[in-house]
């Protein structure tokens, strides 16, 4: 048997795209962050997590383009190795910083953050404890280390109990999206830092969603709950509100030494190119000195969280600038999809395994840049497709 049989009889994509019914890849060939240009046609993105609007900061912008002639394009190799540059360190002690830990560690990708953070602390013997609505680069991470994965049901804080009661007494940590990516909800992180204290379990918060976004000047979702020291590990990424590409762990010195020297993703990939540090830390700054985008980010948010309920949409429980529309079954994601690009408006659907089996959705996100008058547009792009494809809850 040929191990490229499966791809030649792999033909879903090529039906989708035949169908008129393939939202993937799509190609932006223009943006300014709240719009963009696909094929010749205009389109408002509520489908990106460039939840601050940086991506088109003079400042942040700036920043990149000096970098980029004082350090050149790459760093041509591993931060172990050649490629650790003076603001890879410096972006580093403001990172930790900003979120109240002593030391933090920078990667090339979330997604690679995850991987060797996770994979560099837990082996063989050691314990792995999940929420089953994780991120799939905690998951991949778990796997990777070949440590004993629990998984407790959504922000089930009975099902975590008897979930940390069953665990013998090895090293132990619980891994949680501090803002669940689909849905937009909370972790119920109070109770889970109380319940793994009581069982001496670990807690790293994957932030990617949360920072810039929640908590007093964007700090991020522990800080929102007062409790970033009992939170023993916090993730974040930079490819959302900082506007650029990497990730970042930051925790104890000691522990994001031992990181530093074991994580493989780190050790054998090369570093955060220098434009793109240039831009986090910049980032960083604007986050500080104009609050007044967080400000707006929620006001859009509220609006829309308030518009979206009083036309009948079913939004889960987002308490956050992603908003859910959950459709449920996949034909009529696809159709709200296909009739929202028509209008003119960009939006992510997510169907399983992205989300569980029956909560097909459609994920919105907003942004600080986004004008009261697009959402007016958005809302009454809704009402109609909505109502044509049938999901509104009640007729308004
Ligand atoms: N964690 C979460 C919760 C995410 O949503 C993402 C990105 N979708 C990642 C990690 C990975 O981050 P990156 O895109 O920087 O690799």
């Amino acid at each position: 048997m040929d191990l490229f049989e499966k791809c030649y009889r792999y033909t879903d994509a090529k039906e989708a795209i035949r169908s008129g019914y393939y939202p993937y890849f799509t190609p932006i060939s223009s943006t300014d962050g709240t719009e963009v240009v696909i094929r010749g046609q205009k389109l408002i993105m509520i489908g990106s997590n460039n939840y601050l609007g940086l991506t088109t900061h003079p400042k942040v912008k700036e920043a990149a383009e000096e970098a980029l002639r004082k350090y050149g394009t790459s760093c041509t190799g591993s931060r172990f190795l050649n490629g650790t540059l003076d603001i890879h360190e410096k972006l580093e002690e403001a990172l930790a910083e900003f979120v109240g830990k002593e030391a933090a560690l920078v990667f090339s990708t979330g997604y690679q953050t995850n991987l060797g953070t996770i994979s560099s602390l837990l082996g063989r013997g050691d314990y792995v404890v999940v929420d089953k609505a994780n991120h799939a680069s905690i998951i991949d991470g778990c796997i990777l280390s070949q440590a004993e994965m629990r998984r407790y049901r959504h922000n089930d804080m009975e099902n975590l109990r008897r979930v940390l009661e069953e665990l013998k007494n090895e090293g132990k940590l619980l891994v949680v999206d501090g803002v669940f990516s689909m849905e937009g909800d909370l972790a119920d992180l109070p109770n889970i830092v109380d319940l793994a204290g009581r069982y001496g379990c670990r807690v790293m918060v994957d932030d990617a969603h949360g920072l810039g976004v929640m908590g007093p000047g964007g700090r991020g979702t522990a800080a929102h709950f007062g409790i970033s020291d009992e939170v023993d590990l916090i993730m974040g990424t930079f490819s959302k509100s900082f506007a650029s590409i990497g990730g970042f762990i930051a925790g104890e010195a000691d522990v994001i030494g031992y990181i530093k020297h074991h994580a493989r993703s780190l050790i054998f990939s090369a570093s955060m190119p220098p434009a793109s540090v240039a831009v986090v830390y910049a980032a960083l700054q604007v986050i500080q000195e104009e609050p007044e985008r967080i400000a707006h980010l929620w006001q859009i948010t509220r609006k829309m969280r308030e518009g979206y309920r009083s036309l009948g949409f079913d939004i889960g429980s987002s308490q956050t600038p992603i908003i859910p529309l959950i459709i449920g079954d996949r034909e009529r994601t696809f159709r709200m999809w296909k009739e929202l690009f028509q209008e003119g408006i960009f939006v992510n659907p997510a169907i399983p395994p992205a989300v569980p089996p029956g909560r097909a959705l459609l994920r919105t996100s907003y942004m600080a840049t986004h004008t009261e008058e697009q959402m007016e547009k958005v809302l009454e792009a809704m009402e109609r497709v909505g109502r044509r494809v049938g999901v509104l809850r009640k007729e308004v």
